[in-house]
């Protein structure tokens, strides 16, 4: 099962193998406050990566999902798997902007499901615990026939929570979507988002973010393959949160699975020279393609064609 391709193109010709052996499970099992490699949590804007996973249901590594932690709010990118427990965890650990009844703000990367299965959770469950305002979310092309059609497949779960209360009586259940195009998609006092187009295989709306925040300047490629756009948009950025495979495990899979990543993803090596233009303070890794390596194997690739600082994602983890 392991070997599927990120979005599911070549399961069935590639052989069996398992997805990360990144770090000992027992290791990585106790949720702790993880900070940047100097140490100390950085001034400013902070990002918490809920979900540094992929499709593949890696139980230590949640579907897609972060957030930037500005101005009293959470922020989020993508909604993978498990985001709202995930958040919950964080709100544990002291990160208030990420209490579950608070998500208020969601950002889509590209609807592929691994980014998206969480979307149900975000919009429900926040509700049922307390969320007090709609949820804005902003997104491709369809995110807003998504919305409408996950409304309806709740139907029944709504005609019971609504039973005797008007719309504006439950303000929290309200989903209200904006359909982005590249260039600036939101500003409030104390965020800037901008979003730009990015090469995802034959996937025809993704978006990567830039987030200026309290003095900082953080990127999420969402997925992509190598792209010129993502360089300008980081240029020198504070955090650039990118995505990854591991050339080494591609290497392994047949061609048709190495063509796909090809695409669809951006190797360790490409990564290596695209952050170098880029220059990020910061270079994160997540949304992590192992294909059988290890995060040590994975990191070393990236470092091995990359000068400046590079750390691979956890869940949880503070950047
Ligand atoms: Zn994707
Ligand atoms: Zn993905």
């Amino acid at each position: 099962m392991a070997w599927a391709a990120c979005h599911g193109s070549s399961a069935s010709e590639a052989p069996a193998n398992t997805n990360s052996k990144s770090t000992p499970a027992l290791e990585r099992a106790k949720p702790e406050p993880r900070v940047a490699p100097s140490g100390t949590p950085p001034e400013g804007a902070r990002v918490v990566l809920l979900g540094t996973g992929t499709p593949v249901p890696d139980p230590e590594r949640m579907g897609p999902a972060s957030a930037v932690l500005a101005g009293g709010r959470a922020y989020l990118v993508d909604a993978g798997p498990g985001i709202v427990r995930r958040a919950a965890a964080a709100e544990a650990l002291g990160h208030h902007e990420l209490a579950p009844e608070q998500l208020s703000h969601v950002f889509i990367t590209h609807l592929h499901s691994d980014h998206t299965v969480g979307y149900a959770d975000l919009m429900l469950t926040p509700a049922v615990v307390g969320r007090r305002q709609p949820l804005q979310a902003f997104g491709p092309p369809g995110l807003t026939a998504m919305t409408r059609a996950l409304e309806r497949a709740y139907a029944v779960d709504a005609s019971i929570r609504h039973a005797g209360k008007s719309p504006e009586q439950q303000p929290g259940y309200r989903v209200v979507t904006r359909e982005i195009e590249a260039g600036e998609v939101y500003t409030d006092a104390a965020v800037r988002v901008r979003a730009v187009k990015v090469p995802h295989g034959s996937v025809e709306h993704a978006y990567a973010y830039r987030f200026d925040a309290e003095g900082r300047s953080i990127v999420f490629s969402g997925d992509t393959a190598p792209s010129e756009a993502l360089v300008e948009l980081c240029s020198g950025c504070d955090l650039l949160v990118h995505e990854v495979y591991c050339s080494q495990g591609v290497r392994t899979g047949p061609p048709s699975f190495r063509e796909y990543h090809g695409s669809f993803h951006t190797s360790a090596q490409e990564l290596a020279a695209l952050a170098t233009r880029a220059r990020p303070g910061l270079l994160l890794l997540s949304h992590l393609l192992f294909f059988g390596c290890d995060a040590e194997t994975l990191l070393a690739e990236v470092k091995s064609g990359y000068a400046g600082e590079v750390v691979v994602g956890e869940d949880l983890g503070v950047y």
